[in-house]
C-alpha cells in the first residue's frame, strides 16, 4: 500500500513540476508524501504550516487536478502536518530562504529561474487564426531555423493579443527540441535594471561589465520583450546595440516584440530602428470572432469546463477587446460553474455571470487624460505636444490628439485649436481629416491610435 501511494505521488509530482517554477517546486514540495488515501480523499502530509498553507491557497488546483489525471477517484485532498518529517532547524531555513526566492519570482510566477521562460506560453496552445497567423508562421519559421532565418524577428501588437505568448513559445520549443541551446528572455525593463547595475558595480569592480558583456553575448537565442520601453534609455540602448551587434554577427537569433513597429518607437536610436527592420516584422491585430470562438473552446477544455457553442458564440459576441480579457471572462465562469454544481452553463447563467464585466459602462475619459495618454505613448513632453513648435516628432502626435479630442470627447474644432496652443480651428479641422484619410491606408496608425485609447482607459 504504501509503495502504491508512493507510486502515484512520485507521479503527481512530475506533473506538477512541469506546471510550476522549479523554485516553487523544491520549496514546496521537497519532503511532502501521501499519508492515506481513503473514499476518494487523499491526505498529504506536508512538513511545516507554512508549507501547508501555501499548498492549500496556492496549488491545491495543480494537485488535485494532476492526481485526478492519474486516478479518477479522487475527489478531495486534505494536507497534515506530519512533525516527524520536519524538519529540524535547518529545514526551516531551508523553506524560508527558497520561499523568498520563489516569492521574488511572484510576478513571474512559474519562469524558469535560468531561462525566464514560462513553460505556460506554448505551440500548442497557442490559437493561430488571421489576425495572429503572419506572426505565427514566422514564430514557427524562426523555431525551426534559429539564427538562420527572418534575424531579427519583431512582433508588434496590443495588449493582451498574445505577443509574449508567441516569443515565448519560439524560446520553449527550442528547449523542447534542444537543450543544450542558451536562451533568454527578458522585459526590456529587466534588461535596462540589468545595464543599469551592471555599470553601477561596474565602476567599482570593472571585471563586473566584460562579465555581463560576455553573459549576454554567449546566448544562442535572446528575446526582449517590449522593446518600446528601451525608448529614451540612451546607455541601455548602446548596450543593447552592441550585445545585438555581436549576437547577430554570430549567426545568432535575436526576437523582440513591441506595441507598435520600430518606425513608431520615437527616440529610438536610427541605428537600432534600421537593425530591428532588417529582420522581419510581423503585427498580431485583434481575433475575429472566429479565432475567439475557437481560443474560448480550447480554453475552457484546458479547465475542463464544457461550454455549449451558443454559449462560446455569446461570449465571443461580447468580449472582444483582448484575449487576456476572454481569458478574463472564463475564469468567472469557472468560478461560477463550481456554484452551480457542474451543470452546463446556460447563455442566461452566463450573462448574469459576466454581467458586471460586460455592462461596465464605457469609461469616460478627459481632455488632461488624452493628453498624458499621447504624450507617454510618443515619449514627449505634455509641453511640447502642446507648445507651437513643428518639430516633426511632435507635428504627428498634436494631430493625433486632436483627432483624439474630436473622436472621444466630441469636442468642437474651435475648443480644440485653443487647447492646443492656440491654433485656428481649420488647421485642427485638416489635422483630423489627415488622420481620419491615413487611417484608411495605414494599418501601423490604426495600432498606435489602438495602443492609445488602450492607454487612455487604463489611466
Ligand atoms: P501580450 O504580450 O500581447 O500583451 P499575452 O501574450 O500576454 O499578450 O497574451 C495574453 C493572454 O492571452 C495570455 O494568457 C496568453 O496565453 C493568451 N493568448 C494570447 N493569444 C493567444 C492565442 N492565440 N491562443 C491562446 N491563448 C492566447
Ligand atoms: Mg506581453
Amino acid at each position: 500500500m504504501e509503495t502504491e501511494l508512493n507510486e502515484l505521488w512520485k507521479s503527481a509530482l512530475g506533473e506538477i513540476e512541469l506546471q510550476i517554477s522549479k523554485a516553487n517546486f523544491k520549496t514546496w514540495m521537497q519532503n511532502t508524501a501521501i499519508a492515506e488515501k481513503k473514499g476518494g480523499v487523499v491526505t498529504v502530509a506536508v512538513p511545516n504550516s507554512f508549507a501547508k498553507e501555501w499548498l492549500e491557497n496556492k496549488y491545491h488546483k495543480f494537485i488535485l487536478r494532476s492526481l485526478r489525471n492519474l486516478d479518477s477517484g479522487i475527489k478531495d485532498i486534505n494536507y497534515k502536518v506530519q512533525q516527524n518529517r520536519v524538519s529540524d532547524k535547518d529545514e526551516r531555513t531551508r523553506v524560508k530562504k527558497e520561499s523568498d526566492k520563489a516569492q521574488m519570482g511572484f510576478q513571474e510566477l512559474n519562469a524558469d529561474a535560468i531561462t525566464g521562460l514560462n513553460p505556460r506560453y506554448n505551440f500548442e496552445n497557442f490559437i493561430v487564426g488571421s489576425s495572429n497567423e503572419l506572426a505565427h508562421a514566422a514564430a514557427l519559421a524562426v523555431s525551426e531555423n534559429l539564427g538562420k532565418r527572418y534575424n531579427p524577428l519583431f512582433i508588434y501588437g496590443g495588449v493582451g493579443l498574445g505577443k509574449t505568448h508567441l516569443i515565448q513559445a519560439i524560446g520553449n520549443r527550442i528547449i523542447k527540441n534542444n537543450p543544450a541551446k542558451k536562451i533568454k528572455y527578458v522585459t526590456s525593463e529587466k534588461f535596462t535594471s540589468e545595464v543599469v547595475s551592471a555599470m553601477r558595480s561596474g565602476s567599482i569592480r570593472p571585471n563586473d561589465i566584460d562579465e555581463f558583456k560576455k553573459r549576454w553575448r554567449e546566448l544562442d537565442l535572446l528575446i526582449i520583450d517590449d522593446v518600446q520601453f528601451l525608448a529614451g534609455k540612451e546607455k541601455t540602448q548602446d548596450e543593447f546595440f552592441h550585445t545585438f551587434n555581436a549576437l547577430y554577427n554570430a549567426g545568432k537569433q535575436v526576437i523582440l516584440s513591441s506595441d507598435r513597429p520600430p518606425k513608431s518607437i520615437q527616440t529610438l536610436e536610427e541605428r537600432l530602428r534600421s537593425r530591428f527592420e532588417g529582420g522581419m516584422i510581423a503585427d498580431i491585430s485583434h481575433p475575429d470572432l472566429e479565432t475567439r470562438i475557437a481560443i474560448l473552446k480550447s480554453k475552457s477544455g484546458e479547465h475542463n469546463l464544457a461550454l455549449s457553442d451558443d454559449v462560446c458564440e455569446y461570449i465571443a459576441q461580447n468580449v472582444r477587446k483582448n484575449i487576456r480579457e476572454l481569458e478574463g471572462a472564463l475564469n468567472r465562469l469557472i468560478a461560477a460553474n463550481d456554484r452551480t454544481d457542474k451543470k452546463e452553463l446556460t447563455v442566461g447563467e452566463v450573462k448574469k455571470a459576466l454581467n458586471s464585466l460586460l455592462s461596465a459602462p464605457k469609461k469616460s475619459t478627459s481632455f488632461k487624460n488624452i493628453i498624458k495618454a499621447v504624450a507617454e505613448f510618443y515619449d514627449i513632453s505634455e509641453k511640447d505636444l502642446l507648445d507651437r513648435s513643428r518639430k516633426k516628432e511632435v507635428v504627428k502626435p498634436r494631430q493625433i490628439t486632436m483627432y483624439l479630442l474630436r473622436e472621444e470627447l466630441k469636442s468642437s474644432f474651435p475648443f480644440i485649436g485653443e487647447k492646443t496652443g492656440g491654433r485656428d480651428h481649420t488647421t485642427v479641422m485638416h489635422a483630423c481629416e489627415k488622420i481620419k484619410k491615413e487611417l484608411n491606408s495605414d494599418p501601423g496608425l490604426t495600432d498606435e491610435i489602438n495602443s492609445i485609447k488602450e492607454k487612455l482607459y487604463l489611466i
